[in-house]
């Protein structure tokens, strides 16, 4: 893979090149690659001269489209559907990421049995088959595997408390999940026991991996809008938007008082590369992929994402479109909690990595409605 390649195919995307891009892997499987993360992130190795890419997911939604491409090896099927063929995969490329996962709180407490199958037990295969082989491991963990900041256990004492308490560090936050009844929190640990069986092999049978931790990626593509291509309760973004194209309310669960940062999706991927290019300096580590600045409560994005809609719409009568309060049992159902606050610490992927997005809350709800703003047009259904 040539230093040109990478940077052109960096530049394209109007990011800045990567530092010292020379050890790129030549082929590169992608676990879950044709969801919201995935689909960006082959998409993006497949712009760069040469990148192989094995694919794996049960849909074909997203990557239709680049099945033509004759670098790009799509298997649909499980991850636990055939472990020989997964076997095989993994001892045939130079990396994988795997961002295989069901990742999407309204199933926490729904489907907790999936949801653990999904983000532990599924993954031990994975992390087996790149240890024997020698390939190197991302995994896609969660910023949820801090459940809820240390100020929301401590109301009494939360006005005194700075707010560098609430800054996730990769090495030194603990993570405060709550008890059984909120099972919420079975994805959390879920993610949290697989990080911990990734760095056990690591450590004990010399895995060579990186965890990743994503604090809310928006973008193109992100789950489903229900009514026009699936069904259920999708992630906050995908429930607004739809919202506003149906021009219903929209729902702000328990006040909309969580606090959430929002990255980009194109600079997050830009963040994946750069780990795929330092495959030394990255190995062993844990990194927080996020924009501390991008903070907003839900509330705030519910009037932000309104105004842009209307913006681009043109169409003033979209501002009229209501808040509406629901609780969380009646959103969710029983069992849900939150995290109330997830600000990344960004120093080690900046450090490390040499990456610093740009991007703001604004620019990136900009840049993400308007892809939908061209793809659902006003009466399409
Ligand atoms: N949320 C909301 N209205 C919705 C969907 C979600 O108020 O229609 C809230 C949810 O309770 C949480 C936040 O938005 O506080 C972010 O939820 P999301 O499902 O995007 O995932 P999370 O960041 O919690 O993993």
């Amino acid at each position: 893979m040539s230093r040109a390649a990478i940077s052109e195919a960096t530049f394209a995307a109007g990011i800045p090149s990567m530092h010292n891009p020379t050890s790129f892997p030549d082929r590169v499987a992608v676990l879950g690659c044709d969801g919201f993360i995935g689909h960006h992130l082959v998409e993006r190795l497949l712009s760069m001269d040469g990148v192989e890419v094995v694919g794996w997911d049960r849909e074909l939604r997203r990557t239709r489209h680049l099945l033509s491409n004759p670098r790009f090896h799509f298997r649909q099927a499980d991850l636990a559907s055939d472990p020989s063929a997964l076997e095989r995969d993994i001892a045939s490329v130079d990396a994988v990421v795997n961002l295989a996962a069901l990742c999407n709180p309204s199933l926490y407490g729904s489907q907790t049995l999936d949801v653990i199958r999904s983000n532990f037990t599924d993954v031990e295969p994975v992390v087996r088959f790149c240890a024997q082989a020698g390939v190197k491991l991302v995994h896609l963990s969660t910023s949820e595997v801090f459940g809820r900041t240390l100020r929301s256990w401590l109301p009494d004492q939360a006005s005194a408390l700075p707010r560098e308490l609430d800054v996730m560090d990769e090495d030194r936050t603990p993570f405060l999940l709550g008890p059984l009844s909120s099972t919420r929190w079975s994805y959390a640990c879920a993610k949290q026991l697989a990080e911990r069986m990734i760095e056990a092999w690591g450590r004990e049978r010399g895995l060579e991996w990186t965890i990743v931790r994503p604090f809310n990626f928006i973008g193109p593509g992100m789950d489903y809008l229900p009514g026009h291509d699936g069904e259920g309760v999708p992630r906050v973004l995908a429930c607004f938007l739809k919202a506003l194209i149906d021009r219903e309310p929209m729902k702000l669960v328990d006040g909309g008082r969580a606090r959430r940062t929002f990255l980009h999706i194109s600079e997050a991927v830009d963040g994946l590369l750069r780990i795929l290019a330092r495959r030394r300096d990255t190995s062993c580590q844990v990194f927080h992929l996020g924009k501390a600045d991008n903070e907003t409560d839900i509330r705030e994005l519910a009037v932000s994402m309104r105004s842009i809609w209307a913006r681009l719409r043109q169409d003033p009568s979209i501002l009229e479109i209501p808040l509406q309060d629901v609780s969380s049992e009646e959103f969710y159902g029983p069992g849900y909690d939150d995290s109330d606050r997830r600000i990344p610490c960004m120093n080690k992927a900046q450090t490390i990595l040499d990456w610093t997005p740009t991007l703001s809350l604004e620019g990136a709800l900009t840049l993400t409605l308007g892809d939908y703003h061209l793809r659902y047009p006003e009466n399409k259904r």
